[in-house]
Formats: structure tokens, sequence, C-alpha cells
């Protein structure tokens, strides 16, 4: 009876598929290194463009070159900063670029709230600042919390001033009200759609009248526009041409007595941004050449010149292909790349257990999820990675022994969603879903596990060194 056991459990361990533990396979120093400088980046970057220019600092410390018009030299690395929200690099590899790119892409865009064009107007004794939410937000979740204001606003002689407030200490914080518990009997029934309106979403900017003069019509707008012109320099049409965004003001913080976790405000997707950069700079002489690109606008459709749509991209391979003495073709380069599409995955919350299929769901701590495809209805709009692809990926992580799961994004059905992945399909490029599981997703305080973290730069890099 018990060797017949013994037996069983034999081919069990043979056949079965056991999830890894990260903190079991990998260092716990290094994984808390690597999570503390996470961090700072995190707490500093918090849109697009100060993501881009901290990763820009970092790129040029270790020794990459801002390509710009000229030609560039053979062994170098460089780096191109895209309309200031994006960014690309490259390192040469043992290999020749004609015989195609080992690519990682990403996003650095995250959901929150734009502000309108024409956004200040005044109402019952309070200032707003009228907002228009970027990517999926659940409305609530950005009410009664400190928000902070970054951005630019170009005036029309060309000069660009900066904002950045609400990240000091010292700084005054912006915020939306809720109403009251004793006056939302009615709201209390209602679908949480029609109580909490995306209209609505205006932020409290100011309070008091200018020369508190309570009489004049408009006066504390005018408080509020007088401030900016004094500190800014700009009138209310500057508005057209800005670029302000609120974002959560509290910073990454670990989570739980063990400290295991992480919570943060863009850790979709700047988790795999940050390991995508890291690993560039870390594969000292990778096997193809190596290009990360961390695009913006994934959360909008991947639309404009930043997003992973954008030409921009072709055009920074043309000019790195100038390394090459031969004639190289651009479409057979980009047919013979491959591609890692660095975005998160949901994490199983059992609080939740039926949004998701439990065998196919991605669980914290259990390293980092490869997704063959995402989409919705029937994978629509996924790019569906080719058999042949996946196993080679699934080879180099063995190789490297990251400790990786397989998920789909939730219950066949229930929602979906999408990543970079099919603009690179689409250019010829084998690509594969390859990130994190994050939970409270899309929300201004997102949680990932740090041990993922540090596997998912291990996994970038393995494939920098190693994929063919
Ligand atoms: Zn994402």
């Amino acid at each position: 009876m018990s060797k017949e056991k013994s037996l069983i459990e034999e081919k069990k361990e043979q056949l079965f598929f056991q999830k890894k533990l990260v903190w079991k396979e990998s260092n716990n120093d290094s994984i808390q290194t690597f999570a503390e400088n996470y961090k700072k980046v995190l707490d500093l970057g918090k849109t697009e463009r100060i993501f881009a220019q901290q990763m820009k600092d970092i790129l040029l410390s270790h020794g990459f070159e801002e390509l710009n018009s000229q030609v560039p030299q053979k062994g170098k690395k460089y780096f191109r900063v895209v309309n200031e929200k994006g960014i690309f690099a490259f390192v040469p590899g043992k290999q020749s670029i004609s015989n195609g790119i080992n690519f990682i892409a990403t996003h650095i865009d995250s959901p929150r709230l734009d502000v309108k064009p024409n956004p200040l107007f005044e109402d019952s004794g309070i200032a707003f600042l009228d907002t228009h939410y970027y990517g999926g937000i659940k409305t609530y979740q950005w009410m009664n919390i400190a928000l902070a204001l970054h951005g630019v606003i170009t005036k029309t002689n060309g000069e660009v001033v900066e904002i950045h407030m609400g990240e000091k200490e010292e700084d005054p914080i912006f915020m939306i009200s809720d109403l009251l518990p004793h006056l939302s009997k009615n709201y209390k029934t209602k679908p949480v759609g029609e109580v909490f309106n995306n209209e609505n979403l205006d932020v409290i900017v100011g309070s008091v009248p200018y020369q508190f003069n309570t009489d004049e019509k408009d006066a504390i707008k005018l408080f509020v526009l007088d401030y900016l012109h004094e500190a800014y320099g700009i009138t209310e049409q500057d508005f057209f041409s800005a670029e302000l965004e609120f974002v959560p003001a509290c910073n990454a913080r670990d989570v739980g007595f063990d400290r295991g976790l992480m919570a943060g405000y863009g850790h979709d997707d700047r988790c795999c941004s940050y390991p995508a950069i890291k690993a560039l700079i870390d594969t000292k002489t990778p096997e193809k050449a190596a290009v990360a690109l961390l695009f913006d606008k994934e959360e909008i459709g991947s639309v404009g010149t930043t997003g992973a749509m954008t030409h921009l991209m072709e055009v920074f391979i043309e000019d790195i292909m100038k390394q090459e003495d031969g004639p190289v073709s651009l479409h057979k380069v980009l047919s013979l790349s491959s591609c890692l599409s660095g975005d998160v995955g949901a994490g199983l919350d059992p609080h939740y257990k039926e949004a998701f299929e439990a065998k196919n769901a991605a669980e914290l701590h259990k390293g980092v999820i490869l997704t063959k495809y995402t989409g919705s209805g029937g994978k629509g709009g996924a790019n569906d990675a080719h058999s042949e692809f996946l196993g080679a990926v699934r080879s180099v992580f063995e190789n490297h022994k990251i400790a990786y799961q397989v998920a789909e994004l939730g219950k066949v059905d229930i929602g979906g969603g999408g990543t970079v992945a099919g603009y690179f399909g689409n250019r010829g490029i084998q690509t594969v879903d390859v990130g994190i599981s994050v939970l409270s997703m899309h929300s201004p305080q997102e949680i990932i596990a740090k041990d993922d973290l540090y596997e998912l730069y291990r996994a970038y890099k393995g494939f920098f060194e190693e994929y063919k």
C-alpha cells in the first residue's frame, strides 16, 4: 500500500505542474534592494513625462547616449525620448541587427484625472478644476483621497511651465468631496454607476475670495487665477495648451507585517517598465540587439505619436540600424524579431473569486505571468502567441530558473482587456505577454508582490541574455 502511494507521489511530482514560491527560489536581499529602488522611482515618477525623464537620467548614468540626428557608432548604447512621454533604449547584441531584435515593450501611462481645457469654475463658495478621467477607473475610488497635480502648460511664446504640487509635506493637496453617510440614504440602493458620475469629478482647488470680497462674482475663481498668474505667469486661456494630471498624492508603502507586498500608484505598468530598463542596463552582452520600448497611451488604446502603434518606433529602429555596414531592411529585421509585451495581470483576489477561473488565475508570490492571449468575448483583439514561441520563451525561463505561471485575465466573458502585444504581432514580431499580478488594478493604490517584481527583472534579463 505504502509502496503504491509513493509511486503515485513520484508520478505526480514528475507530471503535475506546481507553481513555485519566488521567495524560495530567489535571493531575499536582492528582492528587498530591488523593491526599495523601485519604490523611489515610483514615488517620483507619477506621470509618463516624469517617469520618462527619470529613465533618461538612469540611462545617461549608465553610459547610454541620446540618439538624435548623429550616425550611431558601432558598439554604443543609445536611447531616444519620444515627445517627452515615451522612451526607447537600445544595446547592441552579439549578433548583427539584421538577425532581428529582442524587444521588451511596456507602458508608462496610468489611469488618472486629466484637467479639462476649460476647467476652472466656482460654485457655492468653492473653486474647482473640472477633469476628464484617463483610462479605466472605478469613479468612487478617486473621491476623498489626497491628490497631487503634475504637468505642463505651454504658452503661446513657446515657454513651457511645469507644475508639481501636492507631493511635499508642506504642499497643499487637492480633493474631490463625497456626500456624508447621514444624507446618503437615497443613494444606497442605487447602482454604483448612477451614484458616482464621471462628470462630477471636480477637484477642489480654492475657497477664499480675492481680497476677501464675498460680494464680487467669481471672486474665488479670481483668487485661484491670480495665484497661478503670480506663480507661473499664466492666464485662463493658457489651460487650452496644458497637460495637467491629478494623481494620488501618497507614496508607495509596504503592506503587511511581513512586508511582502507594496501598495503604490501606477504599478500598472511601471512595475514592468522599470525592470525592463534595469534588465537592459544589466545585460552586458545581449545575444541579439536588445531594445526596451516604454510607451504612453496604452490605457486609451495605444494611439498617437507616443502609443505602441506609433511609427516613431520604426524611425528609431531604422536609426540604430545605421550601426550596421551592409544594407538592412527594416521590415525584414522586424519579421526576425521577438517581443515580450510587459504588462500586468489580475491577481486572484479571495474576495472576488467569482470573477476568476481559479486554475487559470495568476497568484501573488508565484512569479511572472506568461499570458498567451488577452482580449474579450472569445479572445477578441488578442495577440494569441504561437505555440512555438511560447515553448522557446519557457525554455529561457527554465534555463534561468525563473518562477513563472500561466494565466488568463479572468473568467470567460466576464470582461476583458488588452496590452500592447497585438501591435507587435501586427508588425510580424513574435510576441507574448510577460508581466506580474496586481491586486486592485487601476485603483489609486495598486498592490504587487516584491518577489514577483524581482523575478520579472530576472525573466527580462534572461530573455535579453539568451533568446536566439
Ligand atoms: Zn497596463
